[in-house]
């Protein structure tokens, strides 16, 4: 560009006009902005948020202690214990995940064989001191309580498009 057009622009404020005609532009264009938290975008019913350990509708955890999710989850974010129990089924006695470890890459509730473990819909979580984020089995059994009617509404829809 030459002095003198560069000159000339400077002069007339060129490029402060240009910014001024793009802000213009989208003063009047369609807001895509979303006013979170009072505004939310739509989810799928696959999102991968909070996990949350299920039970039969008689109150029977599903799970089954078979460790698949526990192998087969890269972040090795899943630690079990397990022991029979009196009547010769098994059963975790302990069950916990890390989720500052987690990737939320939803390998667990594809590996279940029983759809025990899930992922819920919930991302409005935090943790504000140590072990907040170590969801114990207690706490992923709660989560399934909470979320229960959700979850069995995702996978019937899933189920149809199959
Ligand atoms: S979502 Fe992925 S990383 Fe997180 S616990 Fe499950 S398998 Fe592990
Ligand atoms: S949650 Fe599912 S995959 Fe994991 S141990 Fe229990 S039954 Fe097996």
């Amino acid at each position: 560009m030459s002095t003198v057009t560069s000159y000339l622009k400077s002069l007339t404020l060129w490029e402060l006009l240009k910014g001024m005609r793009l802000t213009g532009r989208y003063l009047i264009d369609r807001k895509i902005t979303v006013q979170y938290p009072e505004e939310k975008t739509p989810q799928s019913p696959r999102f991968r948020g909070l996990h949350a350990l299920r039970r039969y509708p008689n109150g029977e955890e599903r799970c089954i202690a078979c460790k698949l999710c526990e192998a087969v989850c890269p972040a090795l974010a899943i630690t079990i214990e397990s022991e029979p129990r009196d009547d010769g089924t098994r059963r975790t006695t302990r069950y916990d995940i890390d989720l500052s470890k987690c990737i939320f890459c939803g390998f667990c509730e594809e590996s279940c064989p029983v759809d025990s473990i899930v992922e819920t819909r919930h991302f409005e979580y935090h943790g504000e001191k140590r072990g907040d984020l170590l969801m114990t089995k207690d706490k992923l059994l709660a989560n399934g309580d909470r979320f229960e009617a959700q979850i069995a509404a995702d996978r019937a829809a899933e189920a149809r498009y199959r």
